[in-house]
């Protein structure tokens, strides 16, 4: 037996007969496709790093003291200790794709770590459901499943509540019988399940009693009958080459909207039968929703560091960085991905124990949300205030360095500080696809939105404050002088100024 799983492993597990369309097709093997086998191989790139035996330690764990090991994602951290050891793994993950993986495996991992840590909110509502979530943690565990997750429901028309949206759109449990519920309609946006082996369905969205159809929650593999998955537009498909576009052509994760055509979901498989309230406490009353964006400060305190050092190139290599100015900005940019790091660190080390488990401070990771989605675009336009024409000022395409003539010019008028004048193209189109491409742009959007809106990220932070503290505070201070008092130290002076007159 091996004793982790690698890059082939999840490859081949990935040719299961799924049901994919992109451009009016159907997908034979997400795999071969030219528009996905890059962002297909840098998932399994993960998996291989993991299993080099001198990462082994850093990376993986054995769960049930078996020589089998998987990746960290999956430990329940008992202290502080263990929840940074498994951080810096997961880091060093994300360094692999630069941070531009947003959601690699163990996004979905952490969301069900943390619920599974709230087990006792399942028993709750149902010791069946509470049972199949945990079984279905073990069995994720033990095969160290790449899952995506569609816990949001299609936007539609927001100014009508979910229950109350077309027929057909959002996913709802149409019928169910002994061996199952029956689940038609669509949820979005499943980043990574291209390349995922499993989806965990949930509605992360506030339901209200009536809208029981819509509430529930269940896993399924990505080869699910009825399944069907539709691809937003590849922008691996329209990469270039590597050296055109590096990012794109390599970590494009997709974002795909899950349509349920009447899919049956086994009993076992299913961990929210309709409660409209259970749908909110399996992510807030379980450390799910804690550890689930806990995960994406930490890949983003490396996509940050990422593009601290595009601009710092950037500055190198127009020759700027010494410039007063630009080293403010610089030293700007730089205090942003400092916060990044502190509130990281901050959520870790405030955490606290639930039970036998460590958890990262809630409002710590609400605070970080709210000011990184902000940060997020305000990094990538000072970026481009650095750079000005020189991430468009560029060769066509590869193809020019091809073209003696051709390449001769571009050699002339690429000329930079300190660099050759392929390695400023080779930079600048790295950068421009890191922060203006299509790919650059959808991860703006990403990082915008991933975790809600800003009326939704800043409710989250408004719930989790410590107000009575702040208020408590200002109340004391209040208590601390009084009109009579004052008026009381006032009088002599009044008194004298009384008798001047
Ligand atoms: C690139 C990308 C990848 C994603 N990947 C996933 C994924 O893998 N899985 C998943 O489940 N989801 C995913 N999502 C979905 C994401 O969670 C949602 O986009 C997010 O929750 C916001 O919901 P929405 O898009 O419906 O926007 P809305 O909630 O409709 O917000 C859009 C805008 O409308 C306004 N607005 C709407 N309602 C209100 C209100 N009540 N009060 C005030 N203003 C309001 C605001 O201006 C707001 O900014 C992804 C999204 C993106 C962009």
């Amino acid at each position: 037996m091996k004793t982790c799983k690698t890059g082939a492993d999840h490859i081949k597990s990935l040719k299961d007969g799924r049901t994919v369309y992109i451009d009016g097709q159907v997908v034979v093997d997400v795999t071969e496709h030219p528009a996905f086998r890059n962002a297909v191989r840098s998932a399994a790139a993960l998996y291989d790093f993991q299993a080099q035996p001198e990462n082994l330690e850093l990376m993986t764990f054995s769960p049930d003291q078996s020589n089998r090991r998987v990746n960290r994602a999956w430990q329940m951290p008992r202290n502080y200790e263990e929840m940074v050891l498994r951080r810096k793994a997961l880091q060093a993950w994300a360094m692999l794709s630069c941070g531009y993986l947003g959601r690699s495996p163990d996004h979905v991992a952490f969301a069900l770590v943390g619920q599974r840590m709230g087990l006792e909110i399942f028993e709750k509502h149902s010791p069946q459901r509470a049972r199949a979530l945990a079984d279905y943690f073990e069995e994720a565990r033990r095969n160290d499943y790449f899952l995506t997750y569609v816990i949001i429901n299609p936007q539609a028309e927001r100014a009508k509540d979910w229950g109350d949206q077309a027929e057909g759109l959002v996913a709802r449990i149409v019928d169910e019988d002994s061996s199952g519920i029956t689940v038609r309609g669509a949820k979005l946006l499943g980043t990574s399940s291209i390349m995922a082996n499993e989806v965990l369905v949930a509605n992360l969205q506030p339901l209200k009693p009536g809208e029981e159809d819509l509430a529930f929650s269940c896993a399924l593999p990505m080869n699910a009958k009825g399944l069907r998955v539709l691809s937003r537009k590849s922008y691996e498909a329209a990469a270039l080459s590597r050296f055109d576009n590096p990012l794109s052509s390599m970590f494009d994760e997709n974002d795909a909207l899950m349509y349920f055509d009447d899919v049956k979901v086994p009993w076992p498989r299913v961990f929210v039968h309709r409660d409209t309230d259970m749908c909110r406490a399996q992510f807030h009353d379980t450390p799910g929703h804690s550890y689930q964006n806990y995960q994406a400060q930490i890949r983003l305190s490396v996509k940050i560091k990422f593009l601290c050092g595009l601009a710092h190139r950037i500055s190198e290599a127009i020759g700027t960085t010494n410039i007063p100015s630009v080293r403010e900005q610089l030293g700007f940019l730089a205090a942003q991905s400092g916060m990044v790091n502190a509130m990281l660190a901050g959520m870790e080390a405030e955490g606290s124990m639930r039970g036998e488990w460590y958890v990262p401070n809630k409002h710590y990771m609400y605070s970080a949300q709210v000011l990184t989605q902000d940060l997020y675009p305000r990094v990538i336009n000072l970026l481009r205030e650095l750079a000005g024409g020189s991430l468009i000022m560029l060769p066509s395409s590869i193809h020019d360095f091809a073209d003696a003539s051709v390449a001769k010019i571009v050699r002339t008028t690429q000329r930079a500080a300190g660099i050759a004048p392929e390695q400023k193209v080779k930079f600048m189109k790295a950068a421009w696809d890191a922060i203006g491409s299509e790919f650059g742009s959808r991860h703006t959007q990403y990082e915008m939105f991933y975790a809600g809106a800003r009326f939704v990220t800043t409710g989250h932070s408004f719930r989790t404050y410590d107000w009575d503290g702040a208020t408590g505070m200002v109340e004391r201070f209040l208590a601390s002088y009084d009109l009579a008092d004052e008026l009381a130290q006032l009088q002599p002076a009044g008194d004298k100024t009384a008798r001047q007159a």
